[in-house]
């Protein structure tokens, strides 16, 4: 197989991915949020994330969305929400960060 066909095939599939994601959002229009309205990991520590099956497993949604806009998330690396909302999936609100980055995001938030 050529490299082209593998990346239409990777395209492809980020599209479908992409789609079904999307079926179950709903745009906050105030926040510009995307918000999942799916399954959550439940409510408590490490909760209020969204979760989707994707090739029989469960996935957090906005770390399925920032992989198909921006690709590969190194495995130290954490996907922090801009906004403060677990619930959203809008990839301009989500970014790469540090396990550190990540903690002294939340504490500044929780101050402020
Ligand atoms: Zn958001």
């Amino acid at each position: 197989m050529c490299v082209r066909t593998i990346i239409n095939t990777l395209t492809d599939r980020r599209k479908k991915i992409f789609d079904k994601i999307m079926l179950r959002v709903v745009i906050n229009h105030n926040t510009g949020c995307w918000e999942w309205q799916g399954p959550t990991s439940g409510k408590g520590r490490g909760g209020g994330y969204g979760r989707m099956s994707l090739d029989g497993q469960t996935v957090a949604v906005h770390i399925v969305m920032f992989t198909i806009f921006f690709g590969y998330i190194p495995g130290k690396k954490q996907i922090d929400h801009k906004c403060n909302n677990r619930i959203c999936c809008n990839p301009d609100h989500l970014q790469m960060v540090t396990h550190k980055q990540n903690q002294k995001l939340r504490d500044e938030r929780r101050k402020s």
